[in-house]
């Protein structure tokens, strides 16, 4: 483009300038023409190229971001490139609104040649109503991404008025648009004084209108980044306080690996570690080694006692579900612990102490029965009172007897090789009547393939007639009992189930508790201590078993108990 000088034409036509005065009057016209329109695309190129380098500048300012506020940075652009284009005042409109019907803006920015004046505070230029102002043209042509260009006389009288300094020469305005939406306008008074514009040079005030878009758009990426990087920073805060809360936590908490190393564990766990000898990072050895196997296996906690500087502390092995290792959670638990030893000693003491008394007088009323006549019914039924709450109060004895027996070791297991069918049947049959009684419905099922195994015969009877006495109690008249012994792979499993009351969802949790009776069964008049089931856990559990059961209220209970099938010791 830069061969289109006016020199360069006149060697395009072979003249000197100074030759053109010799030509005919028309050709010299038209030279004079040619000659002022190659000056003035050559101004045009040139104006353009200044304010290329102009955007070259404003680039740099915005796209690196180079100062240390939004606001400095559009002050450095907008001087420089005032500067450098020869403007007599740049200034910026931000948008407050932008309907259909009417834009509303304020001035943001300025720059003055005069000197670096902002009138951003100048109240009658904010929230400007575009239309009602008279700028509606304005609106019209920015709106559609159109520039508002003109010299002096050509801009309307009233838009001097307001906008423009009264001196005004020309004036150039362009859109700002941030992804799509209109957010202002850059508008450069008092330029190029030489003729009207080209479109190059329009072109190039409209990319200062792009580039400023841009900066915008990558300050909001930069503001949501910024707003991300605190909010993760926020995260990874409250992560750490979180890990601080476990650290801060006075009882022991610990993490261990299947491969039973240590991965963390908080200060109150220390003395867990020292007992065991073991530091984090380092691997636990004995009896934790085979509760991490056993949780892993049964996917299941399992709770301990253990003891530690003089402290016994349960532990609760927690099983963590697709996880490769086990939560700990210690308490200390030694107060506890004594207390539950003094309870069982005196109970054990106690009923010790009320099981001869009690015998004596069971089988005195039992004497004074037999030796009363027929005249004496009143005082007969007296002593049958007697003795009735005599029994009641023996059994209660004997079961609190077995407990504290069991829970002090004190039980030894008698394993002999035994028939369980056989024990089964007699169970039912020596409970027929009670069944009978209440018109139940009493059966009793035995795998035949069942063969004697070894196991304490005495203390699965306690179980089993447990069992199959709540079942009878807590049937309504006419209702179904049924016994089942079945044989698995490695274990015996022994079912009772009945069409009784059943449990209630909130009463699942506390049957197997000592001293434990359901309302109901308390308000339906049904004797019992709420023992018999927490001596039969401890026996089943004892001779290496399980009981559990299933249960819905007003449809029935079905309990279940398995128990090691040995055939041989
Ligand atoms: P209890 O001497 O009261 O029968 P247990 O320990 O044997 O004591 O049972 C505890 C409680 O569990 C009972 O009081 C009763 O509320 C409930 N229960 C036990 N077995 C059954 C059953 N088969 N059906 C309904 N409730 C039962």
């Amino acid at each position: 483009m830069r061969q289109f000088t006016s020199r360069g034409l006149l060697a395009v036509v072979g003249m000197k300038a100074s030759q053109v005065g010799r030509c005919c009057p028309q050709i010299k016209q038209f030279m004079i023409e040619v000659m002022d329109t190659t000056t003035t695309i050559e101004g045009v190129l040139q104006r353009r190229d200044k304010i290329l380098v102009a955007l070259t500048g404003a680039s740099e300012v915005f796209l690196r971001g180079s100062l240390v506020t939004w606001q400095e940075n559009v002050f450095q652009v907008i001087k420089d490139v005032g500067h450098r284009l020869d403007v007599g005042r740049v200034f910026v409109c931000k948008h407050n609104e932008v309907t259909a019907e009417h834009v509303i803006t304020s001035l943001r920015y300025a720059w003055q040649a005069t000197g670096d004046v902002t009138q951003m505070d100048v109240p009658g230029l904010q929230q400007i109503h575009f239309q009602e102002a008279g700028f509606g043209r304005w609106a019209g042509k920015l709106y559609e991404g159109g520039v508002v260009s003109g010299r002096g006389v050509q801009i309307p009288q009233h838009e001097r008025t307001w906008f423009v300094s009264s001196d005004v020469q020309t004036l150039i305005v362009v859109p700002v648009f941030v992804e799509r939406e209109w957010w202002g306008l850059v508008g450069f008074e008092n330029y190029g004084l030489e003729g009207n514009w080209s479109e190059p040079e329009i072109e190039a005030f409209k990319t200062f209108g792009v580039l400023f878009g841009a900066a915008i758009r990558r300050k909001r990426m930069e503001e949501s980044l910024q707003h991300e990087q605190q909010s993760v920073m926020q995260k990874i805060k409250q992560i750490e306080d979180l890990a601080k809360f476990t650290s801060e936590d006075p009882l022991p908490v610990m993490r261990v690996s299947y491969e039973n190393v240590v991965f963390y564990a908080n200060r109150a766990a220390q003395p867990l570690l020292d007992s065991k000898q073991v530091t984090v990072g380092g691997t636990v050895t004995g009896d934790w080694t085979e509760l991490v196997e056993r949780v892993r296996e049964k996917q299941q906690s399992e709770e301990i006692d253990h003891e530690a500087a003089g402290q016994v502390y349960s532990l609760l092995f927690a099983y963590i579900p697709d996880e490769a290792y086990v939560n700990v959670y210690g308490r200390e638990v030694t107060r506890e612990r004594e207390a539950a030893v003094i309870k069982t000693q005196f109970m054990a003491m106690a009923s010790h102490q009320l099981r001869t008394p009690l015998t004596s007088l069971r089988w005195y009323s039992e004497l004074v029965q037999q030796k009363l006549t027929e005249a004496d019914a009143e005082v007969k039924e007296m002593v049958d009172i007697i003795h009735q709450t005599t029994v009641k109060l023996a059994e209660l004895v004997d079961d609190l007897l077995s407990i504290s027996r069991i829970e002090r070791g004190k039980v030894e297991l008698e394993i002999v090789q035994a028939n369980l069918g056989e024990l089964t049947r007699e169970i039912v049959s020596d409970m027929k009547v009670q069944a009978q009684t209440k018109g139940l419905v009493f059966e009793v099922e035995v795998a035949p393939e069942l063969q004697p195994f070894w196991f304490d015969p005495k203390l699965i009877r306690e179980v089993i007639v447990n069992l199959v006495s709540n079942a009878i109690k807590y049937t309504p008249d006419g209702g179904r009992v049924q016994v089942r012994v079945t044989l698995g792979e490695s274990q015996v499993l022994i079912e009772v189930e009945d069409s009784g009351m059943g449990i209630s969802e909130g009463d699942k949790q506390k049957i197997f508790g000592r001293f434990f009776r359901s309302q109901r069964a308390v308000e339906s008049g049904i004797d019992g201590t709420g023992l018999g089931l927490s001596v039969a856990k401890l026996i089943v559990e004892k001779c290496g078993g399980r009981i559990w059961f299933e249960s819905e209220e007003n449809v029935g209970t079905r309990f279940f108990v398995t128990l090691p099938y040995r055939k041989n010791l």
